[in-house]
């Protein structure tokens, strides 16, 4: 109930679930955050890394790692990331993009976790887990907030996944 949503955006069809809204109450945000933080610690003691997706991965992965004590590391759209990079071509429940992520960001056989803010047709999680494996990075587990569950985003992982509110 704390999460706003907007019909028709940003295109017809679309319920937009905007997870800025939550970040609005500041109660509300402080209790999400002890959520993951609590299910992160009690069921990852050992990860090396969180991934965070751009952007708003962004938001709520370097507030897990502070409290871990672990590397944050951003995925990105093309042309953002400075360096050598990895990159994967991925689709949009609206539109298709590029993400990228630094090659020297995690060193092979480390133990990933993957944050977003939702997950709705799973292309954009889906990509993610490619690029990490591709850079030799093990995917322990993907975490969403949000799941729009009736497009099985899900199913198109081959990984262990959470969320905390489906839709
Ligand atoms: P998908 O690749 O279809 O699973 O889309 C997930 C990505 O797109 C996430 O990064 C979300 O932030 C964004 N997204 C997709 N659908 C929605 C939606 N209905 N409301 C808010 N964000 C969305």
């Amino acid at each position: 109930s704390c999460v706003r949503s907007y019909p028709d955006f940003p295109q017809p069809g679309i319920i937009f679930r905007d997870i800025f809204s939550v970040m609005q109450q500041p109660t509300v945000f402080a209790d999400l955050m002890d959520v993951l933080i609590d299910y992160v610690k009690a069921k990852h003691k050992d990860i090396d890394a969180i991934i965070g997706l751009d952007s708003r991965g962004f938001l709520f992965g370097p507030i897990i790692c502070l409290q871990l004590g672990i590397p944050f590391v951003p995925v990105r759209k093309k042309g953002k990331l400075p360096g050598d990079l990895m990159s994967t071509t991925y689709q949009l429940e609206y539109g298709s993009d590029v993400f990228e992520v630094q090659k020297d960001s995690f060193k092979p056989g480390d133990k990933i976790v993957i944050i977003d803010d939702l997950l709705a047709t799973g292309g954009t999680m889906s990509a993610s887990v490619d690029l990490v494996k591709k850079n030799g990075g093990v995917v322990e587990e993907c975490i969403c907030i949000i799941e729009i569950d009736d497009l099985k985003g899900r199913n198109k992982l081959k990984v262990p996944f959470k969320s905390f509110i489906q839709f």
